[in-house]
């Protein structure tokens, strides 16, 4: 009845969905799985895919900004 490869070779792994984030560690639907792995998982999604969006994929381009010049202070005391 099981058709699941890993199963048959008696390795450890997961039959949640692992969601892999774009710029963070992969997530398993099932929260006791304890191998965020994608080789450990019959099931991987991409967290584009899910329903909704993710929010990693909105941190992501401010991540990817360079520092802000962040002024503070005054820059010219010539008086
Ligand atoms: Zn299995
Ligand atoms: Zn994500
Ligand atoms: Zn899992």
């Amino acid at each position: 009845m099981a058709a699941c490869s890993l199963c048959d070779a008696s390795l450890d792994h997961c039959h949640g969905t692992l969601i892999v984030h774009a710029y963070r560690d992969p997530e398993c639907t099932d929260p006791a799985c304890a191998i965020p792995d994608r080789l450990c998982h019959t099931w991987v999604a991409d967290c584009s895919d899910v329903a909704g969006g993710c929010e990693c994929l909105e941190v992501a381009p401010v991540d990817a900004r360079p520092e802000p010049i962040t002024r503070t202070g005054p820059q010219r005391l010539v008086g």
